[in-house]
């Protein structure tokens, strides 16, 4: 790399000679060395500022850096660094006391993991145990992680190469308007007729073999498709009909992301288990977890549970969490969240598809929208084609980080998921650089 320090240098280069990284080829990988963070923004090897507009992998909900959490796992560092599970301490009890209290229902008993595929894989490991049924259905356009049984039950590219039908995973068709799966021409219809398909789906597949049913409340790394009115509740009725455990996966859309403190609080629907990480600390500390229905809870009450992690419910990890959570609640963050969504970011995008040719459909809620690029707005054309990137997506990535952007893209998507306590200002200034950005996409497919 040029133009950086010579610290900065250093870094890289042991970088690429022993660090191994996800998701990647990795002849053809040149990562940003990164200095500093702080709130919204990161400084580069270079010293060049960027505005934060990913929240890294969408969880940093309280930006970078927060004094309280700081302060919070400095002392927690100082009295308890580590404790084994078996034994209770304060930072982990009045964490899952913090949780229970915002999940909806009475998801009142929390299984800390270490992420969010481990609380996937756990909280199927419960569903199974809790009805003696094995199959799981999991959604098209989803990601639930990369573990085995997790990757498995994800619905996009990166499952293809772990694929393993042993896993006992089903996919089905989730409502989807834009690129509708049903022919639907509605909102009203593609719910209607994706709730057929899914009762359709149970019937062949028997009822019998189905432990669970997990879903991304709003799916997030697959497109941010808000799901329309009445889909939840009906994918409620159908598990209680046939005796299905209802998994919400609320890793990325939990802790204030959509603008409520879990996603499924825009529909009033309860699962039986929901499952977080990411924003619950704001990943200051790797943190997942599993929020337990009181029935689910109940068959392991004189049953053993066969499961467990040598940190689950880690007490600088659980420290962090109580005070991301009291900050979040102290600074009001899950309500300015949701006021950015309505009165800044969602009209600002709604602007860029009136003026931008290049943008086929925005959708979203709180700090949490997809912008879908198009080649042509007629044909539907995506940017970069399903499971792959293009050069234009790579153009567009390039233009905006060399305005000083950091974005999240996923396929022929812009996802702009900046920081829950981002500054109106901050929002702005991001807004308009991909006003900009835009701009060369529409060049592009001129
Ligand atoms: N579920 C969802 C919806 C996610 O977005 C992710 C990660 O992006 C996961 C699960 C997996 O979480 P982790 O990477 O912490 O294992």
């Amino acid at each position: 790399q040029t133009g950086i320090t010579e610290d900065a240098h250093r870094t890289w280069e042991l970088d690429r000679k022993h660090v191994f990284h996800s998701w990647s080829a990795q002849d053809s990988i040149n990562p940003m060395v990164v200095t500093a963070a702080q709130g919204s923004y990161l400084w580069a090897g270079e010293g060049k500022k960027y505005l934060d507009f990913s929240s890294q992998l969408v969880n940093t909900n309280i930006g970078h850096q927060h004094p309280a959490v700081v302060a919070a796992i400095a002392a927690q560092a100082t009295t308890l660094c580590t404790i084994a599970p078996s034994y209770a301490n304060a930072a982990r009890s009045e964490a899952a006391r913090l949780i229970a209290e915002r999940t909806p229902g009475e998801l009142d008993r929390i299984f800390f993991t270490n992420g969010g595929a481990d609380a996937n894989e756990h909280a199927v490991r419960m569903a199974r145990l809790h009805t003696g049924k094995h199959k799981v259905l999991s959604a098209y356009r989803s990601y639930h992680g990369g573990t085995q049984l997790a990757i498995n039950m994800t619905g996009d590219p990166r499952r293809w190469p772990s694929d393993n039908a042993s896993t006992g995973t089903v996919h089905f068709f989730p409502p989807y308007l834009y690129r509708t799966a049903f022919h639907a021409t509605t909102e009203e219809e593609e719910c209607q007729r994706a709730l057929e398909h899914l009762d359709q789906l149970i019937a062949l597949e028997g009822p019998a073999t189905i432990a669970a049913l997990i879903l991304e409340s709003i799916p997030g790394t697959a497109g941010i498709q808000v799901p329309p009115p009445g889909y939840l509740q009906g994918v409620r009725e159908l598990c209680t009909k046939y005796g299905i455990v209802f998994i919400a996966d609320e890793v990325m859309a939990g802790f204030g992301r959509t603008g409520k403190w879990f996603a499924v609080d825009h529909f009033d629907v309860v699962p039986d288990l929901l499952t977080f990480a990411k924003g619950v600390n704001s990943g200051y500390v790797p943190l997942g977890g599993v929020a337990i229905s009181p029935a689910i809870a109940a068959t392991f009450g004189s049953r053993v549970y066969p499961g467990g992690l040598t940190y689950s419910g880690h007490p600088l990890a659980t420290a962090a969490a109580v005070a991301t959570i009291n900050a979040m609640e102290d600074e009001g963050i899950v309500g300015h969240a949701a006021t950015l969504g309505e009165s800044v970011i969602g009209p600002a995008l709604r602007g860029f598809a009136e003026r931008h040719r290049s943008v086929g459909e925005v959708r979203g809620t709180g700090v949490f929208w997809a912008i879908e690029l198009v080649k042509d707005r007629q044909t539907r054309e995506p940017l970069a084609p399903y499971g792959g990137s293009s050069p234009e997506m790579g153009q567009i990535v390039a233009a905006a980080k060399e305005k000083g952007l950091i974005t999240f893209t996923n396929l022929n998507r812009i996802h702009v998921v900046p920081p829950c306590n981002i500054s109106v200002e901050d929002a702005s200034l991001g807004l308009g650089i991909l006003d900009d950005v835009l701009a060369i996409a529409d060049a592009l497919i001129a």
